[in-house]
């Protein structure tokens, strides 16, 4: 009756219900969960706990008396109202602007990146066909009437970097550059353009500009009156009012002179430039940071809690990557199963006996049951079995081996009884 209720084969696969429940219930709750779930009460922990349940139990195969603690574990699914908490935080501070609480983060709703919205431009505005070019744009650099400013923008282990360096008549006449902070590559090559064109838009205007990038989408982002990045916005305004400021692309690492020169500065940049204090925290970074929390949190309610031990001494780290157990491997190692030992546990039966004579654990048909004969592994010591379930849980072939065992009993009910 349980392994029924509890799963069995659905004929798809558990990556499946997985996705399925990410994105029904996430999706469905986190519609609404802006303000209710900030501070959500131990009621509402509980309510919500009591919706996730069932997806957790379908998704793993788990047996019904599993813990829910353990299944989130393995599922690498937050319990429901940390996952709405996270949402709300992330609502909060980013759209509605209000300031998080110290202990959550030192970051304020002004140094986050602002999502753009309504029509920036009016529709018809567009920038001058010869202006933005995705061809390669290397026969410019001979021509003196030209000023060429190159950009870059890139993460190296040291940190974040951009730079514009401006060729005319063949001579170096200036470069730039800054550190920025936390920042997206695709950010960063946007904040080299944004700073280049500003240069630009600042000399006198009867010269004429190519500003070479080699980063398609920052050109794009900024060619498009729509953009939702503020930044790109900002290029677009300047580049509209400014014909003569003109933006290529060039091939990078190709050996094109000022696009080397370009990326050699912005990476001395990402170690000794000045901090760039203009760009805004994006988007990514706060969510990382609220999902740091809510790992942090997750762990700490792991590690304290009081059920799925059995699992918690198996993996005692959450993560958000699920693992790779299958049905089977989660009943062998929560021990909630066809066991004798847990049968009697539940009081679904009268004995904890096996057939054999011996008490009917997990670890009993894993190694020395009569009737599993052909799975078995190495008995470990007593003092050792915790570390042997985690060496068993970790390796492929052993837990090849525990669904072995744990079809074998389920087909052969009558077997295990005792007699
Ligand atoms: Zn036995």
């Amino acid at each position: 009756m349980q392994q029924n209720l509890a799963g069995g084969n659905w004929g798809i696969s558990q990556i499946h219900r997985w996705t399925l429940y990410k994105t029904v219930i996430e999706g469905m709750l986190a519609h609404r969960s802006s303000a209710f779930c900030l501070n959500p009460t131990f009621k509402m922990k509980r309510k919500l706990s009591s919706i996730q349940r069932p997806f957790l139990l379908h998704i793993s195969g788990a047996y019904r008396t599993t813990s829910t603690a353990a299944l989130q574990t393995i599922l690498g699914i937050p319990p429901l109202h940390m996952q709405l908490q996270f949402e709300a935080r992330f609502t909060s501070i980013y759209r509605l602007r209000i300031p998080l609480p110290p202990f959550l983060t030192d970051t304020q709703p002004h140094d986050l990146e602002m999502q753009a919205t309504g029509w920036s431009t009016h529709p018809s505005e567009h920038l001058k066909p010869n202006q933005i070019s995705f061809e390669d744009g290397e026969a410019y650099i001979a021509r003196k009437d030209i000023i060429n400013i190159f950009t870059d923008g890139l993460k190296t282990e040291h940190g974040v970097g951009a730079a514009f360096c401006v060729l005319t008549n063949d001579i170096w006449a200036d470069q730039r550059s800054a550190k920025l902070n936390n920042n997206t590559v695709f950010q960063t090559e946007l904040t080299a353009l944004h700073e280049s064109v500003i240069y630009a838009s600042h000399l006198p205007n009867h010269n004429t500009f190519k500003i070479h990038v080699d980063n398609r989408a920052s050109i794009m982002a900024s060619s498009n009156s729509k953009s939702t990045n503020e930044t790109s916005r900002k290029n677009f305004k300047i580049l509209l009012s400014n014909p003569r400021i003109k933006v290529s692309w060039v091939k990078a690492h190709a050996g094109n002179i000022g696009n080397e020169r370009a990326d050699q500065q912005a990476k001395d940049a990402t170690q000794h430039g000045q901090p760039y204090s203009h760009t805004k925290l994006p988007k990514p970074h706060i969510k990382g940071l609220l999902r740091k929390r809510m790992l942090e949190e997750w762990q700490t309610s792991w590690k304290n809690g009081d059920t799925g031990r059995k699992i918690y001494n198996i993996m005692p780290s959450v993560s958000l990557r699920p693992t790779n157990w299958i049905r089977e491997n989660v009943i062998f190692f929560s021990q909630h199963g066809p066991f004798p030992a847990y049968l009697k546990r539940f009081h679904l039966s009268d004995s904890d006996y096996c057939s054999c004579g011996a008490i009917g654990t997990a670890l009993h048909y894993a190694t020395e049951c009569i009737y599993t004969v052909s799975w078995h592994m190495r008995k470990p010591a007593s003092n050792f079995e915790q570390e042997w379930l985690k060496r068993v849980a970790n390796n492929l072939v052993s837990r090849q081996k525990i669904r072995g065992i744990i079809r074998f009993i389920s087909e052969n009910r009558d077997l295990f009884r005792p007699l």
